[in-house]
């Protein structure tokens, strides 16, 4: 993929969110496991608007898609009809020389560990292997005996707990085609080259949407799908300058797969456009292998028409973590602020996805300005998150929210006992305004939806 005109800030992200409790590397005093992160207290608040806000668009909002939450672990045969057993595989060379494990077909994305300016292979020291496939599913053994009768996998993917369901949602919810199936979950895979953070990793969630429709109906879902999705994206603030979409060309088609799109957004540096979602039109094939390999008729019938058929699925599935990691890089800027000495860091989040809705701040720790501050935030936290904090300079507390996203902070001022109103400072703007005490949860409430 292309690189980027915008900077690198992975770095300067990385450690905001350790040194802030959005992300941290997990099981780090044993010196962490490979590409695995731990969500931090703003972290898990992060992802979690991220994960409603998709739910309430996919699920909640429409007559048609209904929810799921399918197991991680599956009937063993699923993998098999699925073709992960297999199929899912990426090929892998060594290199014997410096112990590197690199994907054959990512080489340019990856730097030569003794070389960095140069990928893999083309440092005259490498000694790359030829390609050999290697399965990236997790394998686990189901009960006491560690057998291959026995062996189960970790799900690569949350799809195929929707597929194995699809007649028990569709008959229990009395739902006509067509219609869709949504679930969240996580997935694991042992991916051989992960890195960049949050964006490639071996345990993640997936938010998935698969749409049955009418064979020969496809290509028009699959249209409204494509366009649907890239606008959600752009609902949560990503600029539209940063997102693309990819085609997948003949090559890089699955064989089953009738059309594909990435939506790729621009992670900034030689990272540059990197997809975030897939939308596939799968055809009937998940369907067909699942009542092929169970016996079990998987067909819908259309009482109007007096007709059977196998539906076509027409597949959005996106990353929560990528996503979260789109989020964050796209909000991320450092500025001057006139007439200060020292500059800020912003994350520019949408208000919808900041984990701290709004802080509440005592102008002074006298004249009970931290009861009322309080009182104040107390009320505001039956309503959504918010914070407190009584030390430090206001103008360092403002830093603080800033740089953690946080898009309102009020203060109680010696004011605020005489005229019962405070001041709410927003944070792009930095404009201030003043809002009588009994309207802040309104006011704020009203801005911060999607
Ligand atoms: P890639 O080509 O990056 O490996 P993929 O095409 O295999 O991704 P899909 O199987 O289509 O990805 O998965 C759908 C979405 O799940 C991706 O767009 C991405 O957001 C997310 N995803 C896939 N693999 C990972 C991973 N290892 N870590 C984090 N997110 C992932």
């Amino acid at each position: 993929m292309s690189a980027s005109a915008h900077p690198d800030v992975m770095d300067k992200l990385v450690s905001l969110c350790k040194r802030r409790g959005f992300i941290f590397q997990s099981s780090e005093i044993y010196g962490g496991t490979g590409s695995v992160w731990d969500y931090g207290p703003l972290g898990v608040e992060l992802k979690k608007n991220l994960k409603e806000l998709w739910w309430t668009s996919m699920v909640r909002l429409r007559d048609d898609v209904e929810g799921l939450d399918a197991a991680i672990l599956m009937h063993p045969k699923t993998w098999e009809a699925s073709g992960h057993v297999a199929g899912f595989t990426d090929p892998l060379v060594d290199c014997k020389t410096c112990k590197g494990r690199f994907r054959a077909d990512k080489l340019e994305d990856a730097r030569c560990p003794q070389k960095p300016s140069r990928i893999p292979g083309q440092h005259d020291a490498c000694q790359l292997t030829e390609p050999r496939m290697f399965n990236l599913m997790f394998r686990t053994f189901m009960g006491p005996v560690e057998e291959s009768a026995s062996t189960v996998y970790l799900r690569p993917e949350t799809a195929q707990g929707i597929f194995v369901n699809f007649l028990n949602v569709q008959q229990s919810c009395r739902q006509k085609v067509p219609f869709g199936i949504a679930q969240i979950g996580k997935a694991f895979r042992n991916e051989i080259t992960p890195g960049n953070f949050i964006f490639r990793t071996r345990e993640f969630e997936q938010m998935e949407m698969q749409f049955f429709v009418e064979p020969g109906t496809d290509m028009e879902h699959f249209e409204r799908w494509k366009a649907d999705r890239m606008a959600w994206h752009q609902s949560l603030g990503l600029s539209a300058d940063r997102l693309q979409y990819h085609q997948h060309d003949a090559g890089e088609l699955a064989h089953y797969a009738r059309a594909a799109f990435d939506i790729t957004f621009d992670f900034g540096g030689t990272l540059g456009f990197q997809e975030i979602e897939g939308i596939h039109n799968r055809g009937d094939f998940d369907l067909s292998q699942h009542q092929q390999y169970s016996g079990k008729k998987l067909e819908y019938f259309d009482q109007q028409a007096n007709k059977r058929y196998v539906p076509y699925v027409i597949e959005t599935s996106v990353g929560a973590d990528r996503t979260t990691l789109a989020a964050l890089v796209n909000g991320y800027r450092e500025e001057s602020v006139a007439g200060e000495d020292e500059g800020r860091v912003v994350l520019g989040l949408h208000p919808a996805l900041a984990p701290i809705k709004a802080a509440v701040f005592p102008l002074t720790k006298k004249d009970g300005q931290p009861e009322m501050a309080t009182k104040l935030a107390d009320e505001l936290r039956r309503a959504f998150n918010a914070d407190y904090d009584e030390t430090g300079s206001i103008g360092k507390r403002y830093r603080r929210q800033d740089e953690v996203g946080t898009p309102y902070c009020v203060t109680i001022d010696s004011e605020s006992a005489n005229d019962q109103s405070v001041t709410i400072r927003e944070r792009d703007s930095l404009a201030q305004v003043r809002v009588s005490m009994e309207q802040v949860r309104g006011w704020v409430q009203e801005r911060i939806s999607a």
